[in-house]
């Protein structure tokens, strides 16, 4: 079974899976070994040389230990990687890991400077804010890339939809600005079923496996999806700094693929019908999200992404009436993350954002809604209720 002769669907299905009828199983088996038996030493010691450099494990080769590979994950990289249409993926402990070891990579290869498109997912906004991984940040605009790369620039880092306000960014035109600078997307929020950078010419996708990708709440992931060159400089970094992926958790996020492109597509037509309701609502004062009027000025749904999402954010006009909405509903739950089967509010500027600063704060009260799997009606009726409240 090859990834080019399946639909997207399939794919989420089975890659990663092809072995399996072989082996006489029909999932895959969790591995939660932490080392492994070695042939000879020798063998262990070659196998422990390639793998501290940068290459996957080999086929015959012993794992050594989990901290360099493991099957589990593997697996899931795999799959992710024949997703996204990439060459690799490496899989991480949380997605703040991922983006940690990326730019790690990218300082190691005496390029500290990195340009960052705002806004960005508060986390990523304040590691690069800080300063602390010895990176040097210049935060611009998508038009203004081109002017903001220096000589010492390893990194173009983008998101979108962005986070909160479901700014779009048209990656094509951003990556052709980027010139050779490796660009790095964070597709959080579209998943592979709707945006594939890397077709678009970005070098790397990044992901929170813990939102959509898992997609129940119970996972914390990350993943980084490139080319085996680029895979090459940032599996000696896992595998010094140990932020690996544990093979439990990646057997959930394996399993969550399986139902990724229905979940999506389900969370986001239920998103299409909410975001309508709250943009007539009286006591809204502007919803953002690709999916309604005004909210893709460029005209990128339909040709880069392929729908707007499951997630959106509305404007209450203060900090008390936000407040209200978030702790006033019933079956919503008031909770940070998003892209899980059940919907979740969350007050940005307040949570997600609080570390970000200045004009890249999102609004005081502004509110991010995560639409789940349950009935838009129920959805609508709880929204309703809390904002009469
Ligand atoms: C949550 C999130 C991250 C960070 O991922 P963790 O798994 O929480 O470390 C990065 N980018 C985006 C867009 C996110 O939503």
């Amino acid at each position: 079974m090859t990834a080019e002769i399946l639909g997207l669907d399939s794919r989420a299905v089975h890659l990663g899976r092809a072995d399996l009828t072989a082996m006489g199983v029909h999932v895959p088996p969790i591995d939660l070994s932490t080392t492994y038996p070695l042939p000879t030493v020798d063998d262990g010691g070659q196998a422990y040389e390639d793998m501290a450099g940068g290459k996957a494990c080999g086929e015959g080769q012993t794992a050594v230990y989990q901290r360099l590979w493991s099957p589990g994950v593997a697996r899931f990289e795999e799959a992710l990687a024949g997703l996204e249409g990439a060459e690799a993926a490496v899989a991480f402990a949380s997605g703040m890991a991922a983006l940690t070891a990326t730019l790690l990579a990218t300082v190691a290869d005496g390029k500290p400077h990195v340009v960052a498109v705002r806004p960005l997912y508060g986390g990523s906004d304040h590691l690069l804010a800080s300063g602390l991984l010895g990176t040097r940040v210049t935060w611009t605009t998508a038009e203004g890339v081109a002017d903001a790369i220096e000589a010492d620039t390893g990194l173009v880092l983008v998101e979108t939809p962005a986070n909160p306000t479901l700014d779009l960014v048209d990656l094509q035109a951003l990556c052709e600005r980027a010139g050779d600078v490796p660009v790095l997307v964070d597709n959080t929020f579209a998943t592979p079923v709707l945006q594939r950078p890397l077709e678009l010419g970005a070098s790397l996708v990044l992901h929170s496996v813990t939102k959509f990708l898992a997609g129940h709440g119970d996972v914390l992931g990350g993943v980084v999806a490139c080319s085996e060159e680029h895979a090459r400089r940032i599996r000696p970094v896992r595998a010094i700094t140990g932020a690996v992926m544990h093979p439990l958790s990646a057997y959930l996020a394996h399993r969550g693929l399986q139902t990724l492109p229905v979940r999506v597509r389900a969370q986001q037509d239920t998103a299409q019908v909410v975001a309508h309701w709250l943009a007539a609502h009286a006591d809204v004062e502007k919803v953002f999200y690709p999916g309604i009027e005004g909210g893709d000025p460029d005209g990128l749904v339909g040709t880069q992404m392929s729908g707007p999402g499951a997630v959106l954010s509305f404007d209450m006009g203060s900090f008390d009436r936000a407040c209200r909405v978030a702790e006033n509903v019933q079956m919503i739950v008031h909770a940070v993350s998003l892209g899980g089967v059940d919907t979740l509010i969350q007050h940005p500027a307040a949570l997600t954002h609080r570390p970000v600063t200045g004009e890249a704060k999102p609004g005081e009260g502004v509110l991010r809604l995560s639409l789940g799997l349950e009935s838009p009606e129920d959805i609508i009726a709880d929204l309703a209720k809390a904002l009469t409240n």
